[in-house]
């Protein structure tokens, strides 16, 4: 199918900062919770967002061709596409449709910062891959310091492992310190009690669209066919539970405590022009995992911290989607290269995406390098790992040509321990 690629030089009625995230070539959508009628899916343009239900009910956006718009629910790849397609008519500058209809413009354009937005889709799996191949290397460097860097595998198949689905939270939802088992070095035996070792990791994920029955699978190929739109994931992390839980089976209950998402799903078709190569990948893939074409997107990623005694969050760290080894169509190549099935909802998650040098690194662990290098912050405090009160803000966007692409931002507080 062909993507909807909207021109740079298009405007929109509604005003939009250059330094907007959502001009009108984004477009991106998420799901509010209204007070009094439930949830709707809303459309984020400059400092607003329209309030999809609403322009259905206007008869502004076809009945018999969309699903009802509470959720992402019934919409394919296609029909969003549809969709974005039919909003764009909306707002772009010479249709005068509903920039003229001042009764429904006033009900249906609902400002941005009053929103309260959620999980775009409930995820109905997740999926955690190890795809920036930067921190798979530090991560080998600082735990494995006499062996290479990366295991035998990394480069013959996109590592992953099944996460879990039900503590994916939206952004802004406050993240309790969890408790688990750790033992330090010269500990005798383990402990239980509140992570001293509070992480983040900056990934980009994707939802899946029309799935895959048992069985069959998906090639490179046709893979982004099943790719509905991309969003930022930061997989929280507490290392001291992940360092003593994870062999042989890999981490379990040092990430499954939550995991946050952006609000706002960005379309394959707003990242078409900042598709770019990728890395070589040396040596070549097996065939069910080769892909041609640009497969990899341009798309800048940076983290802030804000303690409490801070006033304004400040950028610790400063990334790019570019250092992911694997694509999202071989992520999708190889979790269904053995037949097992996917479907709507389903949550991927790049991986830690970390650059070669410092100040590209996309966790504490790495930033601190395993806390043997505290980070200087404006107030005077240092931070190895995350203390409670910390805010954790990721951000995304892609640099158009007078305009941002963006993802707008993952949030999260940390909270004391409970229980
Ligand atoms: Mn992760």
């Amino acid at each position: 199918m062909k993507p909807f690629i909207v021109p740079a030089s298009a405007k929109s009625w509604i005003e939009v900062d250059p330094e907007s995230h959502f001009p009108i070539q984004n477009l991106p959508f998420g799901v509010a919770v209204h007070k009094n009628r439930g949830e709707g899916m809303v459309c984020a343009i400059g400092d607003y967002a329209l309030d999809l239900p609403v322009l259905m009910e206007a008869g502004m956006i076809s009945e018999e061709e969309f699903p009802w718009l509470d959720t992402f629910l019934g919409l394919d790849k296609e029909l969003l596409t549809k969709l974005r397609k039919r909003i764009y008519e909306l707002l772009e500058e010479s249709h005068s449709e509903l920039r003229d209809n001042a009764k429904i413009r006033k009900k249906a354009i609902l400002n941005r910062k009053d929103l309260q937005l959620t999980v775009p889709i409930p995820p109905t799996a997740f999926i955690d891959f190890y795809s920036g191949i930067q921190h798979a290397s530090n991560v080998g460097k600082m735990f494995r310091p006499d062996q290479p860097p990366l295991l035998p595998n990394y480069r013959h198949l996109p590592v992953g492992y099944n996460g879990r689905a039900s503590s994916v939270v939206a952004s802004g939802t406050k993240i309790i310190r969890p408790k688990g088992q750790t033992k330090g070095p010269n500990d005798e035996m383990p402990a239980y009690g509140p992570t001293k070792e509070m992480d983040f990791e900056l990934e980009m994920g994707f939802y899946i669209s029309e799935g895959q029955d048992m069985g069959k699978r998906i090639t490179c190929k046709s893979a982004e066919d099943h790719i509905l739109g991309l969003v930022i994931v930061n997989d929280w992390s507490a290392r001291d539970i992940q360092r003593w839980e994870y062999q042989p089976l890999g981490p379990f209950l040092s990430k499954s405590f939550a995991t946050s998402v952006s609000p706002w799903l960005v379309t394959l078709d707003a990242l078409e022009p900042f598709r770019i190569d990728g890395m070589e990948q040396d040596p070549e893939v097996l065939p069910h995992l080769r892909s041609q074409g640009k497969q990899h997107f341009d798309i800048q990623l940076e983290v802030l911290l804000q303690t409490a005694k801070m006033k304004a969050p400040q950028q610790i760290a400063a990334s790019n989607t570019k250092h992911l080894y694997w694509s999202i169509s071989q992520q999708v190549a190889h979790q269904t290269s053995n037949g097992t099935p996917i479907e709507f909802g389903d949550l991927y998650a790049s991986g830690t995406i970390s650059g070669p040098e410092e100040g590209t690194y996309g966790s504490l662990l790495e930033i601190s390098w395993r806390g043997q290098k505290p980070v200087s912050l404006e107030t005077g405090e240092t931070r190895t790992f995350l203390e409670d009160g910390d805010t954790l803000t990721l951000t995304a966007f892609a640099q158009g040509d007078g305009f941002k692409i963006g993802f707008g931002e993952c949030a999260g507080t940390i909270m004391p321990a409970q229980g």
